[in-house]
């Protein structure tokens, strides 16, 4: 039996990750989380700024002149009786495969929006892999200290683009230079908005009851609009419920401005109220609860050379059930071997630190000298691997070249271990010798360039090549397959794990294959 202390520690865990467009303001929101978390002293510290302790590896100062924000990939802070992971997903220039296969280490999602712009594209992809588990959603309307757009027609548009329902926990009042503040509709109080107070943690005033009095003295004539627009709002739009919010049909709604520091504690506020507690996962062999007392869980991410003099590579793993203890011994189920484990790694605004216990819900840094890839599963002694956990297809494609072609051998070699370490994905067509690299975001390609030469001495160089898409493909009848082998031929190609991949010139292409062979199955994402 779990003692209640266990219990309590899991219960209390949240873990999630922010999902937006670049510059909606997810890292401003970040920075305000930490000072309410009071990991950071003060606000404007993640982006750019760095303990400067650990060696940096060549690419890693690639991605810093750039201006890439190499933020540590979680953070972990107490907010109220709660404990939060926050998982960073990478993004502008940085985003990658990672970013997606964060989203599977979560428990929740919270979705900004630049209320000026409304949903864009890069949310929109970013939704779609949250949907693969139904991920609760919480929304952030961000910049209401701009011009904003209608609120009411941006949850329209939230809820038509993005298929789920809107439930307004706050409502804005005022915007741009005219914003006073929110008006909490389950608190049933006002809540003024003051500037230039971005950095701290303010006292907001607060304003009791919707038809007192003092609000028509703080806001004048935006009391009364607020009281009619509020009619219409309630008419409109969904109240909130705890259960389509955790099967992912609905989404709590909170309006504010991270740069001005208000809304973000509404937020999280909602966030350890509502956002699920640490869930378990599928295995091949059963469902593995969080509360198991037994530790599990798998390898979502793999960061390469945190310090090059060590070839140190970090796999992130997400606890799924039980805790990490110092010097345990684990099992590495894919290759079917007991490790003892005593130097896992926590994350803490920037700093790693030696971890002594961890549980369920929490991430933790396993030092990788080349065993470990993405998908593997850690447990107690007992055979089984968590499910689930995807490639996804990707969409930038270049091929790879050689400089000095004697080196062929190497090059494969290095492309299918960075292939399984995640960094990347590489296909080789059935009719020829080239080698494809296929990436979610374009830095990637620079990254496995810099890495071919540290880590296997090769020197590459891309040239275009004429792939728009991929898809994995799969047929329960094997004639129809080898057919579709024979006659597709062309556009074929097998991956790292020689999985066989249709490689489409153009999305037009891949429409025609699809309607012309409706036996074969095109899959978006393969499980490892
Ligand atoms: P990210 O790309 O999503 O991480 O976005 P950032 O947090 O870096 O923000 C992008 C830009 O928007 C920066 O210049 C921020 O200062 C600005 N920004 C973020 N939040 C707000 C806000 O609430 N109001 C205003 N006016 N600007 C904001």
């Amino acid at each position: 039996m779990a003692d209640s202390n266990f219990v309590n520690e899991i219960n209390k865990r949240r873990t999630f990750a922010i999902i937006s467009h670049p510059d909606a303001g997810k890292t401003t929101i970040t920075e305000k989380v930490l000072l309410f978390g009071n990991a950071l002293q003060v606000a404007g510290t993640v982006k750019g700024k760095k303990s400067g302790q650990h060696a940096k590896s060549d690419w890693m100062e690639m991605e810093k002149e750039r201006g890439i924000s190499v933020t540590t990939s979680v953070m972990q802070f107490p907010y109220q009786d709660h404990l939060v992971n926050l998982l960073d997903t990478p993004g502008h220039e940085d985003f990658s495969e990672d970013t997606y296969r964060t989203l599977t280490a979560v428990d929740s999602c919270l979705m900004v929006i630049d209320s000026a712009k409304g949903v864009e594209a890069r949310t929109i992809k970013l939704m779609e892999v949250t949907r693969l588990r139904d991920t609760p959603i919480i929304t952030f309307m961000n910049k209401l200290d701009r011009d904003i757009r209608d609120p009411i027609e941006l949850l329209d548009e939230v809820e038509e683009v993005l298929n789920i329902k809107c439930a307004p926990i706050t409502w804005p009042i005022g915007m741009g230079k005219e914003f006073k503040g929110v008006y909490h509709l389950l608190r049933d109080e006002t809540i003024l908005y003051a500037t230039g107070q971005g950095h701290t943690i303010q006292d907001s005033r607060i304003i009791k009851g919707l038809d007192n009095p003092e609000l028509d003295d703080a806001i004048g004539s935006y009391a009364d609009e607020l009281r009619d627009m509020l009619e219409l709002v309630q008419g409109a739009s969904h109240e909130f419920d705890q259960d389509a919010f955790l099967a992912g049909e609905l989404t709590p709604v909170f309006f504010g401005t991270a740069l001005g520091n208000f809304g973000v504690d509404h937020m999280l506020d909602g966030l350890v109220k509502w956002a699920p507690k640490p869930q378990g996962r599928e295995s091949d062999a059963r469902f593995v609860g969080a509360d198991e007392t037994k530790f599990s869980g798998f390898v979502f991410k793999i960061q390469a050379n945190m310090d090059p003099k060590h070839r140190d590579r970090i796999a992130f793993c997400r606890i799924v059930s039980g805790k990490y203890e110092k010097g345990m011994k684990m099992r590495h189920t894919r290759i079917g071997k007991d490790v003892r484990i005593s130097d896992a790694l926590t994350f803490l605004a920037g700093d790693r630190a030696l971890l002594e216990e961890a549980y369920a819900g929490d991430i933790i840094g396993l030092h990788n000298h080349g065993s470990i890839q993405i998908g593997d599963t850690f447990s107690a002694g007992e055979d089984f691997r968590f499910t689930g956990i995807p490639n996804f297809a990707p969409e930038l494609f270049k091929r790879i070249r050689l400089k000095d072609p004697l080196k062929m051998k190497q090059l494969q070699k290095g492309l299918i271990q960075l292939s399984e370490e995640g960094a990347v994905q590489v296909f080789r067509p059935l009719i020829n010798n080239d080698l494809i690299v296929g990436a979610v975001g374009v830095l990637q390609f620079d990254v496995v360039v810099a890495r071919l030469k540290a880590e296997y001495n090769v020197d590459a160089i891309y040239e275009h090549v004429n792939v728009a898409t991929a898809r994995w493909v799969s047929c329960d009848d094997a004639r129809k397959l080898d057919e579709f082998r024979r006659k597709a031929e062309v556009n074929l190609a097998l991956d790292g794990g020689d999985n066989l991949t249709y490689i489409a010139p153009t999305m037009v292409n891949l429409q025609l294959s699809q309607e012309r062979y409706p036996d074969i199955v095109f899959h978006t994402t393969r499980e490892h």
